[in-house]
């Protein structure tokens, strides 16, 4: 007899895009070593150093643009052709979409978009690699990255939740679960969701039942799971 086909919800935040080339954030010589969060990621920042800001973001959007998914994120695209998966992600960059994933939730923003400085929903596409001081919105304010920053608030956290609380499974990949709210996703799990952990390091803060922590690379580690699900599920 066959299992009964899973809902499966996936968090996946920076450590799955690291072999593509794109840095985590808090890893030894990730991008916080660099910067400091208080310079660019902050409204904080943007008011008092807004060219600075933006220099920051061109360089990582044209890391993202230069950048091509790797075998994890193109697992989850094998994933979707068995079962319904929904794809939660903090990261900023458009890998899964990329890949061919087709549902994509963006909790910290995009970076291949521009919002208006004092309209969050209005939203637009950025051409090229960068945005400069001078480009405005259609209401004629600054545009500004289409990014969440650090002290402001997430708007997709809602929805998100509502999404994991129907998980039969729920995969962790790439993420230190050090950045809230998002890190809070995996109380919203009901009782008998199934929880992985893909990650290469030991995990600091996540105790919990029900959890297998694979320890590992994302490229690896994501096709196998993948692969087990499948068989276990079909
Ligand atoms: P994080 O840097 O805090 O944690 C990354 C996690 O990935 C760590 O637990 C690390 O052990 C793990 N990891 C690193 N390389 C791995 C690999 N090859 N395979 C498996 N695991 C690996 O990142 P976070 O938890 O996503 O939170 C930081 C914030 O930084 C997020 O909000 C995100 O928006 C942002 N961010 C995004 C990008 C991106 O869009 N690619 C890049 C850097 C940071």
């Amino acid at each position: 007899m066959t299992k009964s086909k899973p809902n499966i919800v996936i968090l996946s935040g920076a450590g799955i895009s690291a072999e593509s080339g794109l840095g985590t954030f808090r890893d030894k010589g990730g991008l916080w070593d660099e910067h400091d969060i208080n310079d660019v990621a902050t409204p904080e920042a943007w008011q008092k150093n807004p060219t600075l800001v933006l220099d920051f973001y061109n360089q990582r959007r044209q890391s993202v643009i230069d950048a091509k998914p790797n075998s994890a994120h193109f697992s989850l695209v094998d994933l979707e052709k068995k079962f319904n998966v929904s794809i939660v992600t903090q990261n900023i960059d458009d890998l899964h979409e990329r890949a061919g994933s087709s549902s994509v939730m963006h909790l910290h923003g995009e970076i291949r978009k521009a919002q208006c400085s004092i309209d969050e929903f209005e939203v637009i596409e950025i051409e090229g690699g960068g945005l400069e001081m001078g480009e405005m919105s259609s209401s004629g304010h600054q545009l500004r990255p289409h990014v969440v920053w650090f002290g402001e608030a997430v708007p997709k956290m809602n929805e998100a939740e509502a999404l994991v609380a129907e998980a039969d499974l729920f995969i962790v990949v790439g993420t230190s679960l050090n950045v809230y709210p998002a890190a809070n996703l995996i109380y919203s799990c009901k009782k008998l969701c199934k929880k992985y952990i893909v990650d290469i390091n030991e995990l600091t803060n996540a105790k919990f039942k029900n959890l297998v922590h694979l320890k590992g690379k994302a490229s690896e580690k994501m096709p196998e799971l993948v692969k087990s699900i499948i068989k276990e599920y079909s």
